[in-house]
């Protein structure tokens, strides 16, 4: 049977996923990033060196083989930023990039800007950075793939066949400028190309004919709440995040996969959209200051709330989800009561577990034996109430801050 690991979000993302990606990393001999594009923000926290990465597979920095599947939409520009940042700090950079993909243009962030803009108080809380709109061309089959990049008289034949109708969706659609040149786009576009060429790589193939002898852990960029059906559409981004949609997504055929998804010890929302368990209070403060809780990709304040698990039990059945990895545990330090939503009302009111909280500083424990016993219960509540066996447990952002839990009820 295959070896292939499935590393998921089960909430709204930024649960941890680079993180898990990079730890899993090791264990694995290729990693591939399979959706999204830089609206994904990743953060790897390792030997002193904390990387954002938002393109670039998170496993990036374990030295083997990263590959990027065709479902990525590129921006090449951020691509290529990544690639230079990874160099920079001596990793010997084993890339590989599906040319199916498609490329994140300059007129995709325009639309997206422009859309908001056009949508007054209804915006959906897009990071204008085009990806919703690259999506909508690669349905539309008017996309412009990594592999155009390569030739001019290709490229230079697809802008020309969209670029009157985009200008006129910005200026008469949306009344907004349109200050982009043709020819400037062209030759931007052909020197990415050049600077991409050494990492194309027929991902989908080399998959398949690998996977008998090679273990992969594939890479969803976005967490399951985020998928354009299952999630809290229409907040959501433009493509599935599902953990089967990987399949397509790569290039497979219909498979078994080990799913191991990932929840945050309480939730975390980017934009806008309904959050049932939200905190507007200071305990909603204390999880964003001491988790961090900015967006990696646009510094925008997270919004902070107890744990939902109505939203994992639902996640988890469309994943398939094989074991849960916990995260940010440590973040709940300090709170005097925990709570967490086990039935969401019909009037959106959560029904909550109060647990009792913790004081002790968890981000130097290193056994599951010796975290507090209050925090071991609230684990192994979720835990039962899932009946999903967790795999990890997680007290800080460093590749060391993990801790394995022992084999309870797996
Ligand atoms: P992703 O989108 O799921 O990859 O997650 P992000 O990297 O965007 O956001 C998670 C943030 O939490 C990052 O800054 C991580 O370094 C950090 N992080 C991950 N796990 C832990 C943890 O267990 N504790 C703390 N305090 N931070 C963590
Ligand atoms: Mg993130």
């Amino acid at each position: 049977m295959p070896r292939i690991t499935l590393i998921t979000g089960l909430q709204w993302g930024d649960e941890g996923k680079g993180k898990f990606v990079d730890f899993l990393g090791d264990k694995h001999d290729v990693s591939i990033r399979f959706n999204g594009g830089n609206n994904a923000g990743h953060t790897v926290v390792a030997k002193g060196q904390t990387l954002h990465m938002s393109v670039m597979p998170s496993a990036v920095l374990r030295q083997k083989l990263a590959l990027i599947a065709q479902a990525v939409v590129i921006n090449p520009q951020i691509l290529i930023k990544e690639i230079k940042l990874v160099k920079s700090l001596g990793v010997k950079l084993q890339l590989g990039i599906d040319p199916r993909c498609h490329v994140v243009m300059p007129y995709h962030q325009l639309l997206d800007s422009s859309s908001e803009v056009a949508k007054g108080k209804a915006k959906t809380g897009s990071l204008k950075l085009g990806i919703g709109f690259c999506y909508e061309d690669r349905t539309n089959r008017a996309g412009i793939r990594v592999q155009d990049l390569m030739s001019r008289k290709i490229l230079e034949e697809k802008l020309k066949a969209v670029w009157t109708l985009k200008k006129k969706r910005v200026e008469k659609t949306y009344d907004q400028e349109f200050p982009l040149s043709l020819t400037k786009v062209l030759n931007e576009y052909l020197k990415y190309g050049r600077t991409l060429k050494p990492y194309i790589m027929d991902v989908a193939s080399y998959t398949i004919d690998h996977l008998k002898t090679q273990s992969f852990l594939l890479e969803s960029a976005q967490g399951f709440y985020l998928d354009f059906v299952f999630g809290s559409y229409p907040y959501t981004v433009a493509y599935h995040t599902v953990a089967s949609s990987a399949l397509p997504d790569i290039g497979l055929p219909p498979m078994e996969l080990k799913v191991m998804g990932i929840v945050k010890a309480y939730t975390t929302r980017v934009g806008n959209g309904p959050f049932p368990t939200e905190l507007n209070n200071f305990r909603g403060q204390h999880m964003r200051d001491l988790g961090h809780e900015y967006g990696t990709v646009s510094g925008r304040p997270r919004r902070c709330g107890w744990l939902d698990l109505t939203m994992i039990e639902l996640a988890n059945k469309l994943s398939g989800t094989n074991q849960i990895i916990l995260t940010k545990l440590d973040v709940l330090s300090g709170l005097k009561q925990i709570k967490v939503a086990t039935k969401i009302k019909k009037t959106c009111r959560p029904q909550y577990q109060v647990f009792p909280g913790w004081s002790d500083d968890l981000t130097s424990i290193k056994s599951y034996a010796k975290l507090p016993p209050a925090c071991k219960n609230y684990v192994e509540f979720i835990e039962n109430h899932l009946g999903v066996p967790i795999r990890y447990v997680s007290v800080g952002p460093d590749r060391t801050q993990t801790i394995s839990k022992p084999n309870t009820k797996r």
